[in-house]
């Protein structure tokens, strides 16, 4: 029964399934990886700064309020640019966009400091597809919570090695590539003459430096770091358990958004990481908006009905587990009427997607308003199981 209800398999419309194949490495290599100075050096001054000359020039000097201003605007920006052009964009291609919307993502992407597009995404890449493996996903959360977080990025790691085979459509990119061959100008150019300029501009020129720059600059550091290491350790895993990743709305909103990554890792194809309406995920309303006006195109979605089926099974596999467990205070009689709701909810399941399935290969007959009216439907049953599930949960907790 087990295996019917097993949901975990990757999205294989993700670009980084046609990855090269796996490279070997040993737990040695990882002991002997030599430290990367200039990360080191650059993590622990950018972060000294926050924390001492940030305060002491606030209380010296104050701040203006166009310095806290750049503070707010610029860490949307960045994180944006991460969030809806590194990864969304450019990782997983979930959708297109305009050049010049991809030149502002490159540019506010440079200032993030957070390599390359290309580095980035060869890495995001080898992530998805080597999830949890110790030996090749860059930062995987099973080497714990520093690893995931910061630990991966302060030696020469062999798993965050790439020949940049997975990446080859970002190649023909033209502006991932300028940004490429001129990085370090680049980062100089945003993280210090950009807050130096609009600084000027704005009249408080180490004010907008120091918050603008520095303490943005360290704080989107950790909010982003926070997706390798919270997202994959607090919260739920209601589309699988393939992996660690979670879902949490806290964690989504400390990382623009991307705290649904238990949904992501599912469905990493999927413009949209909190799916829901009321999910907190500013890049899906970016590239929304951005479609609405022309700049964002072909967006992809993973239809309502495919995610709600993956949420039943997960709910039936930890109720499945949940029963398991409590075998041993069980009757043999009880034990037996509960397995039986549990085989007919899955049987139920199969015949409300059977249906859906047969009215979706009607499509061409059908009118449109028909096959969403039988896909509202089946949502509707879908979620009247969904509820029926968590009453059975219950009935298995108490049941003696
Ligand atoms: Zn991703
Ligand atoms: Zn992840």
């Amino acid at each position: 029964m087990t295996d019917s209800w097993n949901v975990g398999a990757t999205d294989s419309s993700s670009p980084a399934a046609s990855a090269a194949p796996p490279r070997a490495f040993t737990e040695e290599d990882f002991r002997r990886a030599p430290p990367l100075w200039v990360n080191i050096w650059l993590f622990a001054l950018t972060f000294l700064g926050a924390v001492t000359v940030v305060p002491w020039y606030g209380i010296v000097h104050g701040y203006s309020t166009a310095a806290w201003m750049s503070l707010v605007v610029l860490m949307g920006a960045t994180g944006l640019a991460i969030s809806g052009g590194y990864h969304r964009l450019w990782s997983h291609g979930t959708y297109d966009a305009h050049w010049t919307v991809r030149l502002v993502y490159m540019i506010f992407g440079t200032m993030s400091l957070e390599s390359s597009i290309l580095t980035w995404s060869t890495g995001h890449r080898d992530h998805h597809r080597y999830v949890d493996d110790n030996l090749r996903d860059p930062y995987s959360a099973k080497r714990g919570f520093w690893f995931s977080h910061m630990g991966w990025m302060l030696r020469d790691y062999p798993s965050a090695r790439s020949d940049r085979s997975n990446v080859k459509d970002i190649l023909r990119d033209p502006i991932a590539v300028f940004q490429d061959r001129h990085y370090v100008p680049l980062v100089l150019a945003t993280n210090i003459g950009l807050p130096l300029l609009l600084g000027w501009a704005l009249g408080d020129v180490w004010g907008v430096f120091l918050l603008g720059g520095l303490l943005r600059l360290v704080l989107n550091h950790h909010a982003t770091f926070f997706i390798n290491s919270l997202a994959h350790t607090v919260g739920s895993q209601p589309y699988t358990d393939a992996n660690t990743a979670r879902d949490s709305t806290l964690i989504a909103l400390l990382t623009y958004g991307e705290g649904y990554h238990n949904y992501h890792h599912r469905y990493a194809s999927d413009y949209r990481n909190g799916v829901r309406w009321w999910h907190f995920d500013p890049a899906k309303w970016l590239i929304f908006v951005l479609s609405r006006v022309g700049l964002a195109y072909g967006l992809k979605r993973i239809p309502d009905v495919t995610i709600q089926h993956a949420r039943l099974e997960m709910q039936c596999k930890r109720l499945e587990r949940k029963l398991a467990l409590r075998m041993p205070v069980l009757t043999a009689g009880t034990l037996e009427r509960l397995r039986a709701r549990l085989k007919q909810e899955h049987e139920d399941l199969m015949a409300t997607l059977d249906q859906w399935r047969q009215a979706r290969e009607r499509w061409y007959d059908l009118k449109r308003e028909e096959f969403q009216r039988q896909t509202a439907l089946t949502l509707a049953l879908m979620r009247e199981q969904h509820r029926r599930l968590q009453g059975l949960s219950v009935q298995i907790g108490q049941a003696a």
